[in-house]
């Protein structure tokens, strides 16, 4: 059980290249955070850093307020769970999970009943005379995981654990972290590429974006109230759509013609200035009728995606290059080269910044920490 504290933290490796620019961030003890981003953000970098893999060039690491910038791996108690799961292949599973143990100096019994105990937690009982190689990559998996619970770390780190897997095994073994980290209530940093998984494990989230955190929040904050155009189209799929507007009183102006009231005028534009609106896909309903000017949109369908649950339907605006995409329930009779009338939910629109990308709307204060629920 520990707490973390990145103070300004900093990376810039050898060649001179900074990877990450000053990261201020507090992680609860037991809180889950996920870090998503882009490739080459600084995700692995951070992480890293964290295990004390990767040096700390500036600002301060602190697990439960001691400073541990320069303490070794082995001595900030924490463990990592890799994509590849770096088991040793010659030895059995027993020998993996307890391997970290026969290092400290435990005892041979005390070892076994650890790694016993373990087992029986991730179902992994009837496994402990096998090699590696004898294992699915979802047992592999869970080996790894048993090796990081075996030495009860202060905290976790999870390298993209499950990227390896099927989609199936995926969406169990995600289940099963999560409720594995809560049971043991052990704090955690999760680095992922997937969106549902991000959105499914986080208690908060954090947005990295060329070095930078971009936001942090819990899940459905960040989906909500995204700070920047960036944030809000990492977050969510089909991303969000971005079309150009002016602002005209108390609502939108968009080059095709079409106007949309806005619940309440943003402070921060005033009247005739250009913004970036944002609507994201299951935002935008298929109405029957209406024409421009009445808080509709007209387009022109250009592809139809049938996922089963919903319908993806993509389309361009009249008149204009813009393309936006239209999350709608169910199977619907709609084909390509169909006019449709679109109605935003103007009450879940989205204004940003054309140039900054930074959210326009009564911005709340960023949630930097929070005591999120389990
Ligand atoms: P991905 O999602 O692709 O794994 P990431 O967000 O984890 O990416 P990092 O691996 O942390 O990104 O890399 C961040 C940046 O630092 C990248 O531009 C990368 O090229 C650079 N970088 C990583 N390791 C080194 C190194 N040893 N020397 C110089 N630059 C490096």
């Amino acid at each position: 059980m520990a707490t973390l504290r990145l103070d300004a933290l900093s990376k810039t490796y050898p060649n001179g290249f900074t990877a990450l620019h000053g990261v201020d961030l507090a992680i609860d003890d037991g809180e889950l955070i996920v870090v998503v981003g882009p490739s080459g953000c600084g995700k692995s970098t951070l992480l890293r850093m964290l295990a004390g893999l990767e040096s700390i060039s500036g600002g301060e690491l602190a697990i439960d307020g001691r400073r541990v910038n320069d303490l070794e791996p082995a001595e900030r108690d924490i463990a990592m769970v890799f994509q590849n799961y770096a088991l040793y292949p010659h030895m059995s599973v027993a020998d993996n999970m307890g391997y970290a143990l026969k290092n400290r100096g435990v005892p041979k019994a005390a070892r076994r009943r650890k790694v016993e105990k373990t087992a029986r937690l991730i179902g992994l009982e009837d496994l402990l005379d096998r090699r590696p190689r004898q294992l699915s990559g979802g047992q592999r998996q869970r080996v790894a995981m048993g090796r990081a619970i075996v030495r009860e770390p202060k905290v976790f780190l999870f390298d993209e654990p499950l990227s390896n897997l099927d989609a199936k095994l995926r969406v169990q073994m995600r289940i099963e972290i999560r409720r594995l980290q809560k049971r043991l209530g052990v704090t955690a940093v999760y680095v992922t590429h997937d969106q549902v998984e991000a959105m499914t494990l986080a208690d908060r989230l954090v947005v990295m974006n060329g070095g930078r955190i971009e936001q942090v929040g819990t899940p459905m904050h960040l989906y909500e109230r995204p700070a920047s155009r960036f944030v809000a189209g990492f977050i969510g799929s089909p991303a969000m759509n971005f079309l150009d507007a002016r602002l005209d009183g108390d609502g939108l102006t968009l080059p095709c013609g079409a106007r949309l009231a806005l619940p309440s005028e943003p402070e921060r534009v005033a009247d005739g200035e250009a913004v970036c609106l944002g609507v994201r896909p299951e935002h935008l309903a298929v109405v029957s009728e209406g024409g421009a000017g009445d808080g509709v949109l007209s387009v022109r369908v250009e592809l139809v995606e049938p996922l089963g649950a919903d319908t993806l339907v993509h389309a361009r605006l009249d008149g204009q290059d813009d393309l936006v995409v239209a999350r709608i329930d169910g199977i619907q009779p709609v084909a390509e080269g169909d006019s449709l009338i679109l109605r935003p939910d103007t009450d879940r629109l989205h204004l940003f910044d054309p140039d900054s990308g930074q959210r326009l709307d009564d911005l709340e204060p960023e949630c930097q920490h929070s005591t999120s629920p389990a």
